[in-house]
């Protein structure tokens, strides 16, 4: 097989292979790698469908990590998707009111970032073998709640690494942050910003960028590296569950072959909804995507206008893993949509570090059809927490609820009735005071952990193994710094000190 290759979304300058852009995370420029192609499936969607999921995974990832061996790919998925998930299935489909909800959550975090970050570690591991790198990675991660612990809990005593997580703290639930805060795992810290999660995502990518200081972890003997959903190595696990939720439809005969599904993906850093994107560009076939913002709508009017505005004030909402204002893997779709004009990716990026504000051009607008936007207030995603548990019994969380208040807004005002899925990125668990309180007031003098008990009861399950006894574990990261003062806190950490 031909080596797929890999470029900055702003310039030519570099060209790599995978291992090389999963070790990096970022491009030298401060653009994100793309694939120079994004390559097709050639099996027929009949074949793909008697696959199970690690097959599925193999199959798709190894057209994006080309310098991977057969063997190598395939030891990296045994270890990432075996006993941590609650089920076999990895990504099991449910039809509950009218819709096929892909649940993502069943991993060990109770998010659908656990479906790629418990892989990105074996990748790269791999990668950085592949490439000789003698320096210990360090991982910068800023979260907005579920990345991180998803990332520490995937590289925890991961050896050759550190991984340093950046969180907003007053900025995340109860649950998230006491999932972070108990991480186990010598290599591990975990640092509460004082600030939001745009000055945590800020914070690292100046890090990132700025050479002196790379040059100086250099000589103390690291290198950085990225867990965020700007890793290419994150990116392609998440394109395999698309294609997953589909076959799911087609084998249980509720699609006809080739019927075209949309796609509905609860947004924040647009890592999840661009996944679904390539995957529709590698052949599934999908009609609409559909966008779906919290009260922080930046990308709603982006999509309806063309212009990309983050000179707005920070919304506090329900759904925190997507109060986010700047999203950076819009990026990879506007290169996309560009026709890869670098220059004008450049000039977008230049135009938001500096004025908060940039347009596309005409020809990019005609491109924007293949989403659709739409975003849901705080009182329209507890309406549809509650509309889904009396329809079915069925509890979904905050983020998945504003994904199916704009889908039910999206019919609505279009009366396409293509079926659908929405992406179902966290278990109501990780949100246990939203989503108790959106189905019955009477919830309202419990705390956050014997919501969990009540919750269990409430649904007739067991409490998920990821957050059993959360309350009682002993607190290992109490650091906290400001967000002009990563750098320095990382040289601290890393010091011992
Ligand atoms: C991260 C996250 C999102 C947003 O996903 P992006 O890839 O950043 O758009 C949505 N819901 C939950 C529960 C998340 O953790």
């Amino acid at each position: 097989m031909k080596d797929l290759f890999y470029k900055s979304t702003r310039s030519s300058d570099e060209r790599v292979k995978s291992c090389e852009a999963i070790v990096k995370g970022l491009a030298g420029d401060g653009g994100l790698f793309v694939p120079i192609e994004i390559p097709k499936i050639e099996k027929s969607l009949d074949e793909l469908m008697t696959m199970n999921y690690k097959d599925l995974a193999f199959y798709i990832m190894k057209k994006y990590f080309t310098d991977f061996d057969e063997c190598e790919l395939k030891e990296c998925i045994e270890k990432a998707y075996d006993e941590k998930f609650e089920t076999q299935l990895i990504a099991p489909v449910v039809e509950k009111a009218g819709v096929f909800f892909l649940e993502l959550y069943h991993g060990p975090t109770l998010a659908f970032k656990d479906m790629a970050l418990s892989i990105l570690p074996y990748l790269l591991i791999k990668a950085s073998k592949k490439l000789n790198v003698d320096k210990e990675i360090v991982i910068l991660t800023a979260t907005s709640g579920d990345t991180g612990k998803a990332a520490l809990e995937g590289f925890a005593d991961v050896e050759g690494v550190k991984i340093i997580v950046f969180y907003p703290q007053d900025g995340v639930s109860e649950v998230q942050r006491m999932q972070m805060i108990t991480q186990r795992g010598l290599n591990t810290f975990v640092v509460g910003i004082k600030g939001n999660f745009d000055d945590a995502q800020r914070g690292v990518k100046e890090t990132f960028a700025d050479r002196k200081f790379n040059k100086k972890i250099n000589d103390m003997g690291y290198m950085f590296s990225s867990a965020n959903s700007i890793n290419i190595g994150r990116l392609v696990p998440q394109i395999v569950y698309y294609f997953y939720g589909y076959l799911n439809l087609l084998k249980e005969k509720k699609i006809k072959d080739r019927e075209k599904i949309n796609i509905v993906v609860p947004t924040g850093n647009f890592g999840n909804i661009l996944a679904a994107y390539y995957a529709k560009k590698m052949g599934l076939p999908v009609n609409k995507l559909i966008c779906a913002s919290n009260e922080n709508n930046v990308l709603y009017d982006f999509i309806n206008t063309g212009i990309y505005d983050r000179r707005r004030e920070f919304k506090k909402t329900i759904s925190p893993s997507m109060d986010i204002l700047v999203s950076s893997n819009l990026e990879r779709f506007l290169y996309d949509i560009s026709d890869c004009d670098e220059k004008a990716i450049s000039d977008m990026m230049n135009k938001l570090n500096k004025y908060g504000i940039y347009e596309i051009p005409d020809e990019m607008k005609e491109k924007l059809d293949v989403i659709y936007g739409g975003y849901a207030t705080k009182y329209e995603t507890y309406n549809a927490i509650e509309e889904v548990y009396n329809r079915s019994d069925y509890l979904i969380d905050t983020h998945t609820a504003v994904a199916y208040f704009v889908y039910k807004k999206y019919k609505e005002e279009t009366n396409d009735n293509t079926k659908t899925i929405i992406a179902s990125t966290a278990s109501p668990f990780k949100f246990t005071r939203d989503v108790l309180k959106a189905v019955d007031n009477k919830y309202e003098k419990f705390s956050d952990f014997e919501l969990i008990e009540k919750m269990a009861e409430l649904l007739g399950t067991n409490v998920p193994k990821g957050i059993k006894d959360l309350n009682k574990r002993e607190i290992l990261h109490k650091y906290t710094c400001k967000g002009n003062e990563i750098k320095e806190t990382i040289l601290k950490l890393l010091e011992g000190k």
